[in-house]
């Protein structure tokens, strides 16, 4: 490709609207213009970056044994309304109507027509295990697109979705997917690490993540510091603390606490800490009441809790019911006979293990001190459970071990359904005994343009990207530099036609420009093999090779240009291979 002939229009400026390298390069590269929020156009280079990343996936899902199909974006929302996730998605799903009024939603994910698809075509245990997949467009309507195309509201996601007849072929479905993962981020270039999720809205247990550790990526990667176990935030154990020693603690003690509703101004009104508090959290999950206790310093973890309640769509509750519950205005519930008033608490082990502490007094305006958890609210009882529901913190342990944390994006993540879809949307097979059974599913997703900006955020340098060379858009640039020259223009030329018949993707900059201005946008968009020739090496019969990620360059002779480029090229590809 010629560089003059082609399109890439490079900025020096960063764009106002992009706070991380991915976004700001993706940019300045050329490779992509905002459209709106949440949507961006691919530009020739940002589109070969994206193919490159496609092919790997298709490869490797085809070599796992999944099969390519396609299924509408646009479905009827009947279908999300039988599997219940229009309200787990929220406003999330982007709603549409036809022009019949008929209702229909743009897809987030897609195991609504994949179940429906199986409950339709699968009949018999004999049909079974099948692997579908497709790479299409999803939509989601994020509540604050971000980060360029890292949280976009259109993007490309690579979704499969397995069927299985029993526990251990769902079992050998998904480590056959988690392998196929493995081999696709080794080939993409981009460090990950795999840690153990929870299932989300997607629902069902057993999931893992595929995270590549980033100072810009939106989750935490919980870990020991071998490395031998990780865990997403919201998945992360902890340890319950200690027991603290019992105190000698007179009677609970009322206390008038004017309109002070929230753990900073508790504090500051009775000269305490957030840790010598609990704070008490009424939810509706379903259509039931239920309550959540925390130590006041301690983040309640939704998706701890979801585990607890059985998968039930969580929501804070409204004041409404607050008030009902509690008898209280917002931000005075409290511990202390609240068990009798809703179907379940749930109180963290933190707060089992504190001698007293200060809660809500499900009284407005007032908290109480002198509490005693397991004196003057119960630990136990057939709707209350003492167990782990709080984010994990650096100073907590897990199996006494230290935990350490660190930032990542989430480029891909596996699902074990069980048969939580096939359920809901009827998908049956009749197994060898002649009986009738549900499908066990799994599904799997990968983010095709996360992956291509996690390469960039942490493939760059203050000039601009440095890709892996399996996902660049041009494995080698040449940059003719002083080409007015003929033995220039035609040394150039000659190498480059050298390298295409060798099945080199190479892009010549043939621009009629200043060489500060070549160099420059070779280093932007970041193509890991440069070749250049000037005038003065190429009058002594010579040219350089410099890759991108190193600063030293080296000469080598016209002649041996071609060969020793596919050589380096060669040993680049090797380093990828899986
Ligand atoms: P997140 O927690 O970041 O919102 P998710 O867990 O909801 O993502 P999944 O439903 O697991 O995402 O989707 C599979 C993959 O699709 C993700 O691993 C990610 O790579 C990609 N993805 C999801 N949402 C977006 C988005 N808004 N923009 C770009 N890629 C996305
Ligand atoms: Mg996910």
């Amino acid at each position: 490709m010629r560089y003059s002939k082609y399109f890439i229009p490079t900025v020096k400026e960063v764009p106002a609207d992009a706070d991380i390298p991915s976004h700001q390069l993706m940019v300045r590269a050329g490779l992509m213009r905002r459209l709106s929020s949440g949507t961006y156009d691919y530009l020739p280079l940002g589109l070969r970056c994206l193919q490159k990343v496609m092919n790997i996936v298709r490869e490797e899902m085809n070599r796992a044994g999944a099969l390519e199909i396609v299924v509408p974006i646009i479905q009827p929302v009947e279908l999300w309304e039988r599997s219940g996730r229009v309200i787990d998605y929220g406003e999330n799903l982007f709603h549409l109507k036809d022009r019949h009024g008929k209702e229909m939603v743009l897809v987030p994910t897609a195991e609504e027509v994949f179940t429906t698809l199986a409950s339709e075509e699968i009949k018999s245990y004999k049909q079974m295990p099948i692997n579908l997949y497709q790479i299409q467009y999803k939509f989601r309507d994020e509540f604050r697109p971000r980060f360029g195309v890292l949280r976009s509201r259109e993007f490309i996601m690579k979704d499969a979705y397995t069927f299985d007849i029993d526990a251990d072929n769902l079992h050998k479905s998904y480590m056959n997917m988690h392998q196929a993962y493995c081999r696709i981020f080794k080939r993409c270039g981009i460090e990950y690490v795999i840690v153990e999720a929870e299932s989300g809205e997607i629902g069902g247990s057993g999931s893992h993540q595929f995270t590549v550790p980033c100072d810009s990526g939106e989750d935490t990667i919980v870990y020991f510091e071998d490395g031998s176990r990780a865990w997403n935030l919201e998945k992360a154990p902890v340890d319950p603390v200690p027991k603290e020693n019992a105190k000698k603690v007179g009677p609970p003690e009322e206390v008038y606490t004017p309109q002070i509703g929230t753990i900073e101004n508790v504090c500051n009104f009775l000269n305490c800490k957030p840790q010598d508090l609990v704070k008490t959290l009424v939810f509706t999950a379903d259509k039931e009441v239920i309550v959540a206790i925390v130590r006041g310093d301690h983040e309640l973890n939704q998706e701890k809790l979801t585990q607890a309640v059985g998968g039930k769509h969580l929501e804070l509750a409204e004041p409404a019911v607050i008030e009902k519950v509690t008898d209280a205005k917002v931000g005075f519930a409290g511990p202390i006979g609240i068990a009798e008033r809703v179907s379940a608490v749930f109180i963290d082990h933190s707060v089992a293990a504190m001698a007293v502490c200060i809660a809500g007094a499900n009284k407005t305006d007032h908290h109480i001190k002198n509490v005693v958890p397991g004196r003057d609210f119960p630990l136990e009882g057939k709707n209350i459970k003492v167990l782990d529901i709080r984010y994990a913190h650096p100073s907590d342990t897990f199996e006494g071990r230290k935990l350490m944390f660190k930032k990542g994006i989430e480029v891909g993540q596996i699902f074990k359904l069980w048969t939580k879809y096939s359920e809901k949307l009827g998908a049956k097979f009749v197994d060898e005994k002649g009986e009738e059974k549900f499908c066990l599913m799994g599904c799997y997703g990968i983010g095709i343009n996360r992956i291509v900006a996690s390469a960039i955020e942490n493939g760059h340098d203050e000039n601009g990207i440095i890709w892996p060379i399996s996902i660049a858009p041009f494995e080698v640039i040449i940059s003719s530099i002083g080409q007015e020259e003929k033995i220039v223009s035609e040394t150039a030329e000659k190498i480059y036609q050298q390298l295409i018949d060798k099945g080199i993707e190479v892009l010549l900059d043939d621009r009629d420009i200043r060489s500060g201005v070549k160099f420059n946008d070779a280093d932007l968009i970041g193509i890991p093999v440069r070749v250049t020739v000037g005038k003065k090496s190429v009058a002594e019969g010579n040219v350089e090779i410099k890759l991108r990620r190193e600063k030293k360059s080296s000469l080598v002779t016209i002649d041996s240009a071609a060969d020793k480029v596919c050589a380096i090229v060669k040993e680049l590809k090797e380093k990828l291979k899986v």
